[in-house]
């Protein structure tokens, strides 16, 4: 990759700032983010309405120079920082949503919500970019242009990303540009502590749903042949889309496809009229992603066909491709560089095949995302639970990191 042999970076703008500087500016306001973490853990709140999620950020911006807008069909908060001389405007990007799922942490700001968990981190990222916000306010005459900051819910398969771009987060307001470079930070326990990871082009996959129907025919299981029994067709399109994609996708540019659940009959002695299937799609190119909606539909209908059977099928779209510019993410890896140094900068490889809908952001403008490691202090990495996981914990320390490097790829871009 290219940044590999990038040159460790110059000062964000150029002037005389010292990365030391910035992390003692994000350390001493660390206890802070951290209690605006710890606040948000134990009330998580799902999907598009985050009403106290939105209180406790609004509280948190409060007394800064920031033109603030909430947003029209979402618990969104738009944050307008404008620096001493106008310029391009950029975007900082951090979602406040929570997972379903029940917490077994055992912390002591475990979640007090039945049933919700902020297991992916989004309290960290809403922390930090309201820290970035306070950070960079103190630093209002460092900055030509304007920061946006965009506090989103409904990561988490809402898609509150698209509803805040339909609600114009990129458009030009008050005087200012529209938005032409954006940057999100997602937090990782897979990574060591302080890290920071990202590469050009795509970074996380797309995601889409697929569903299933085989309809046979009922009948009594000791006589099959008076029925026709949906169960081993549905099986074997499972198998038929497992050899799609071994067979059929180009390994370098590569496609995922889970069935996760299988749906059938009542009993052992009777034969169901219909089996169902559900599963995830994941690809990382809009063409492979393309060729896989369309080999599901392929293959559960002849398959089904060849039994004399017909498969319904559903695919619902979700989130597209992640792809980061590959400027903007040389340019936030030479900040990483510039900020935490080369061992805690990790170009990566390859992409994840998670997803994001901060993808609909970078297909609209230029940007990056990149990961943040939280894994706490000795723990090791297999032990260290994923997010999304029930019992997954953070290295808060980390959270002074991701204030840093917010702000710091925000007075790049902007530095005078
Ligand atoms: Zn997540
Ligand atoms: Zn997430």
């Amino acid at each position: 990759m290219t940044a590999d042999a990038a040159p460790p970076a110059a000062a964000p703008g150029g002037g005389d700032l010292e990365p030391g500087d910035l992390l003692a500016e994000a350390g001493a306001m660390l206890d802070d983010v951290v209690a605006l973490r710890r606040d948000l853990h134990m009330r998580p709140e799902l999907n598009l309405d985050l009403p106290h999620t939105q209180a406790r950020v609004l509280d948190a911006l409060d007394g800064l120079p920031l033109r603030i807008t909430t947003g029209q069909r979402q618990s969104s908060i738009v944050a307008d920082l404008d620096g001493d001389r106008p310029g391009p405007t950029v975007l900082l990007r951090g979602d406040m949503d929570a997972l379903p799922m029940p917490e077994d942490t055992g912390l002591d700001f475990a979640s007090q919500v039945d049933g919700a968990m902020h297991a992916c981190g989004h309290d960290a990222h809403t922390a930090m970019l309201a820290g970035a916000a306070r950070l960079l306010a103190a630093r209002q005459g460092d900055l030509v242009g304007r920061v946006r900051f965009m506090f989103q819910p409904g990561e988490e398969g809402a898609g509150g990303a698209a509803v805040a771009l339909r609600e114009g987060v990129l458009d030009a307001t008050d005087g200012g540009e529209s938005v032409s470079w954006a940057f999100a930070i997602h937090q990782s326990p897979s990574m060591p502590s302080g890290m920071v990871a990202t590469k050009g082009g795509p970074l996380l996959a797309s995601a889409d749903e697929l569903h299933v129907t085989v309809r046979g025919r009922g009948g009594h299981a000791s006589m099959p042949h008076y029925a026709n029994d949906p169960i081993p067709v549905a099986c074997e399109v499972v198998q038929a889309l497992q050899t799609w994609v071994t067979r059929r996708v180009d390994v370098f540019d590569p496609a995922v496809l889970t069935v996760g659940r299988i749906a059938a009959g009542t009993t052992t002695n009777v034969i169901p009229e219909s089996a169902r299937i559900d599963g995830t799609i994941r690809a990382v190119s809009a063409r492979v992603r393309d060729e896989a909606q369309a080999a599901v539909q392929r293959i559960a209908t002849h398959v089904a066909a060849a039994h004399d059977m017909v498969a319904e099928v559903e695919i619902v779209q979700g989130y597209p491709v992640t792809v980061n510019d590959e400027g903007a993410a040389d340019e936030v890896l030479a900040t990483s560089r510039w900020l935490v140094g080369e061992k805690l900068t990790a170009p990566m490889p390859t992409p994840v095949m998670g997803a994001e809908d901060f993808s609909y952001v970078v297909e609209r403008v230029p940007g990056a995302m990149a990961f943040l490691g939280t894994r706490p202090p000795g723990v090791a990495p297999a032990e260290a639970a994923p997010n999304h996981s029930n019992r997954m914990v953070l290295d808060e320390a980390a959270m002074a990191t991701g204030v840093a490097l917010y702000a710091a790829v925000a007075l790049r871009r902007l530095g005078g």
